[in-house]
């Protein structure tokens, strides 16, 4: 899961509890932004020339370690 889908996921989960209107419409306001947000760029390994997204790349197993 990358770290555009745990922010989607903390957005839903604030809509499906809140019972305030006002805090809805800001999380509401939150997730049309957040579908505007630019695609995960892919990084490569300076290591091994891997290319990935940013967490996969960190945590990846580089053969050259
Ligand atoms: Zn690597």
């Amino acid at each position: 899961m990358t770290t555009r889908d745990r922010l989607r996921m903390h957005l839903v989960q604030a809509l499906t509890r809140s019972d305030s209107p006002d805090v809805r419409e800001h999380i509401q306001a939150a997730l049309c932004e957040w579908e505007n947000l630019p695609p995960t760029p892919l990084v490569e390994c300076p290591v091994c020339g891997r290319v990935g997204l940013p967490e996969r790349i960190v945590c990846h197993d580089c053969d050259a370690e």
